[in-house]
């Protein structure tokens, strides 16, 4: 009788990762599709100077609307496009349309808008292609010098190949970008690739600012990650900025930068070149 029922169950969890497997793989044709078709899109996320709340950045955030007419989030359709290799054209086309769409900005500002633009780096993507050529024929493409353009890596690019991520990353900065490390503190790699690789900025990651006001073991988190970041000249930006009051706490602890709604909620480009002339809060 045991038997029996053990033997029921597996068949049904086998039946469930079968599902999840068909629903992944429906997921991957439509997301090649949209990938081949340039039916992907950017939103943009203000970064600002904490305390005088100017633009100094906007994250690049790619969105994808299904063929259903669903928005897919990028929490579920970035993890397909990393398992099917899709990440290497979709992180082509990320760099591309980011810088693209800041040589427009400067057009209508007539010169320099004063901004960089962000792009968001996969592990998988910088294994499997050639980064820093992408980066340097979309820069000369668009006519903007390296500096212009910031790139935000994971600790797991880091865990995943560190001797090519950190070639990668020297080139990429022999190029002028800015390097972010992306999500800091939520990783699992060695602290010791902080004095080794040429990292400009260490972005906090959402989890520890979200509710920090409220607990203070998220504060020593932020508060040591600070003092990590000065000690070694780095600049910080806090994720997840939402209200005034953290903001202004972040700020007085000696973060420089801040992202999050407060500022504003990712919008397209058009909306994006607006808050650059008027601060945000
Ligand atoms: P990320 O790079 O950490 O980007 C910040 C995420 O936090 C964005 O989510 C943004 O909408 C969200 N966010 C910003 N401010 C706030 C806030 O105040 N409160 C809350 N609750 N959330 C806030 P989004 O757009 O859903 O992107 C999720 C992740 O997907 C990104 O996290 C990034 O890791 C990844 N991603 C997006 N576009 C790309 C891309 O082109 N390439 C790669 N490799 N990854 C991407
Ligand atoms: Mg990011
Ligand atoms: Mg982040
Ligand atoms: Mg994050």
């Amino acid at each position: 009788v045991k038997r029996a029922k053990e033997t029921g169950r597996t068949e049904v969890y086998q039946a469930k990762a079968f599902t999840v497997a068909r629903q992944e793989f429906a997921m991957e044709t439509r997301l090649r599709r949209a990938v081949e078709n340039g039916q992907l899109r950017h939103e943009y996320q203000p970064i600002c100077d904490l305390g005088t709340g100017r633009v100094v950045a906007f994250e690049a955030l790619a969105r994808w609307r299904d063929e259903d007419g669903r928005d897919v989030p990028p929490s579920e359709f970035i993890p397909v496009a990393e398992e099917s290799g899709l990440i290497v054209p979709l992180g082509r086309w990320a760099i591309e349309e980011a810088t693209r769409t800041l040589a427009e900005w400067d057009r209508d500002a007539n010169g320099d808008c004063g901004v960089q633009v962000a792009v968001n780096l996969s592990p998988i993507q910088l294994a499997r292609d050639h980064v820093v050529g992408v980066v340097e024929r979309a820069l000369e493409a668009s006519c903007l010098p390296g500096r212009r353009l910031k790139l935000e890596l994971t600790e797991s690019a880091l865990v995943a190949d560190p001797d090519r991520t950190a070639g990668t990353m020297r080139a990429l900065k022999d190029l002028g970008a800015t390097i972010a490390m992306d999500d800091f503190g939520t990783g699992y790699s060695n602290l010791a690739y902080l004095q080794r690789l040429p990292i400009d900025i260490l972005k906090i990651d959402r989890s520890f600012v979200t509710g920090m006001l409220a607990d203070r073991d998220k504060v020593a988190i932020v508060r040591a990650v600070l003092g990590l970041a000065q000690a070694l000249g780095m600049r910080t930006v806090a994720e997840g900025v939402e209200t005034p009051e953290l903001a202004q706490t972040l700020a007085a602890l000696g973060c420089a930068m801040g992202q999050g709604f407060l500022y504003s909620r990712p919008v397209p480009a058009e909306m994006a070149y607006r808050l650059i002339a008027s601060p945000t809060a």
